[in-house]
């Protein structure tokens, strides 16, 4: 297969020696070594969550870890305040239902960000502390959407609801802090921001929510927190673990540690910001909303007249370069180009390059260098000419 520079929103660019560290032997999942490697892992990540809480990781994708939160912090018949705005808050909410929750949506129009005064205004209709608790996206994927989650962080404790977060797509890019924050489980996984494979999955969980596994009453069995927790004492996972995955993770986090968490949240913007600007010159209209544009993947309409399948088809089988489609209802109208994993400035110019040669086989009159330089003045810093 040619080579393919992925700007999926995950799964992302690997780094050689991650995915190198895939083929190392494999070793005793109830032994000291991997007992070590857990630690690691865990030590890790709890600088990225801002939490000094219990941190367990799952053999699942992000989902697993989401699944894993619902069940065990609920019991059927809770009623949960979905404040979804794309499609994996309506995931989540999903999730919830399914398990006999009864949830709730706070409605945000797509391409926005949640809006806090909507959330206190609920929250504090609320008199009678029905809603238990309440389901968040940091980053919504499919929309391009960041939610201001430190904002709503005093209004969700003045009501005092248990607090669940997506940050699937969100947690290495942009600071996350989850104690100060007060949450109480924050979902993430190994294949967006922290550049590793799929296949694990990690859920920091704080003391209040630890105090709640007992009692709640769904029915769990893989994704047990309580034997989860006990395992991760012991430096274990509960089940066979995806040991080939943790090498890599593990790897990658000591990577993304050694270069420092706020270079990863600054390289974030920048390259999202760039994105913006490249796509903005050549005609492309950003679905997320002034304020309210995601750091890790830049969601936007193409040029009048260019259908997102042609355009991407072209980018992947002419250039090697892998940008995604929408999803849900907004299939077929829009394009998404993640700003994660093992990439660099001069990707992002290849890629704006090969949408100009894109564009132009798809019969737009587009002006050589134009996206490219656009790109370019962004990521040096000099400001881009009518680009918000
Ligand atoms: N939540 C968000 C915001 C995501 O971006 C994703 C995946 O793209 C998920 C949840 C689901 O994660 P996974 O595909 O790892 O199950």
């Amino acid at each position: 297969m040619p080579r393919q520079l992925l700007f999926l929103p995950g799964p992302v660019t690997v780094a050689e020696p991650v995915l190198a560290a895939l083929s190392r032997p494999l070793i005793d999942h109830r032994g000291a070594e991997f007992a070590a490697m857990i630690e690691r892992i865990t030590a890790g990540l709890r600088p990225i969550y801002g939490t000094s809480g219990e941190i367990v990781l799952l053999g699942s994708s992000g989902t697993g870890a989401m699944e894993t939160a619902l069940v065990n912090l609920f019991s059927p018949g809770d009623r949960l305040l979905s404040c979804a705005v794309g499609a994996f808050g309506k995931r989540f909410a999903a999730i919830a239902t399914s398990y006999g929750c009864v949830v709730e949506s706070l409605e945000t129009p797509l391409g926005a960000a949640l809006d806090p005064r909507a959330l206190q205004t609920r929250l504090e209709a609320d008199e009678r502390r029905n809603i238990t608790g309440v389901l968040l996206t940091q980053n919504e994927t499919s929309t391009g959407v960041a939610n201001d989650i430190a904002a709503l962080s005093p209004i969700l404790r003045a009501h005092g609801a248990v607090t669940l977060v997506d940050s699937v797509s969100g947690l290495g890019a942009s600071e996350f802090l989850m104690d100060r924050w007060g949450f109480d489980a924050v979902a993430a996984a190994s294949q967006k921001a922290l550049a590793a494979p799929p296949g694990t999955a990690m859920l920091a969980l704080s003391e209040r929510a630890r105090t709640r596994l007992a009692g709640a009453r769904i029915g769990r069995f893989y994704f047990d927190l309580a034997r989860a927790i006990e395992s991760a004492h012991l430096g274990q996972m509960p089940w066979t673990p995806p040991i080939s995955i943790l090498y890599a993770l593990d790897l990658a986090l000591a990577r993304y540690n050694e270069r420092g968490m706020n270079a990863a949240f600054e390289r974030h913007a920048r390259y999202a910001a760039a994105v913006r600007a490249g796509l903005q010159s050549l005609g492309f209209t950003l679905f997320s909303q002034p304020g309210a544009h995601s750091n890790t993947v830049v969601a936007a309409y193409p040029p009048s007249g260019v259908a997102p399948a042609a355009l991407l088809k072209i980018l992947r089988e002419d250039y090697g370069v892998v940008l995604s489609g929408g999803q849900a209802e907004l299939a077929g109208k829009i394009v998404r180009f993640g700003t994660m994993g093992e990439i660099g400035e001069a990707d992002l110019i290849a890629a704006m390059g090969a949408i100009e040669l894109a564009l132009t086989k798809l019969d737009v009159d587009v002006a050589a260098g134009r996206a490219t330089g656009a790109t370019i003045e962004s990521l040096s810093g000099r400001v881009t000419s009518g680009v918000a």
